[in-house]
């Protein structure tokens, strides 16, 4: 490329050609698509574990109260097992077995299946 087909941004003798800048812009843009999506699998992955960490809690629960009611696990009312899991999770923060009902930050549903058996909807954040 000949010095007379550069186009050039500011006239001083140090200024930067147009393709210098876009390339410039180029890798910046890539630098931030990189750092955004780094970001957004650390969020995924902290959510997986905060969720992970609720049915532990949840499953401790339902221990302690099958250890309270003499070996009867909890039967909580509910026609499918999003509103068992809900209907369980209220109980047993309003009977202080866990201190608040948990939800699932990624927007997942929790589900009850009896006995210990409590999961949620997004399957990766079961335990
Ligand atoms: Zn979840």
């Amino acid at each position: 490329m000949t010095r007379g087909l550069r186009r050039r941004i500011f006239n001083s003798a140090g200024g930067f050609t147009l393709i210098e800048l876009l390339i410039t812009v180029l890798i910046l843009a890539i630098l931030v698509g990189i750092v955004v999506m780094t970001m957004n699998l650390a969020k995924g992955k902290a959510e997986e574990t905060t969720c992970k960490a609720n049915l532990r809690i949840a499953e401790g629960a339902i221990n302690d109260y099958y250890a309270d009611h003499h070996g009867v696990y909890p039967n909580p009312p509910g026609a499918t097992p999003e509103e068992k899991a809900e209907n369980l999770l209220d109980q047993l923060a309003n009977d202080r077995y866990i201190k608040n009902a948990p939800r699932c930050p990624s927007g997942g549903q929790y589900q009850y299946f009896g006995e210990q058996d409590i999961r949620c909807s997004i399957s990766s954040h079961n335990i």
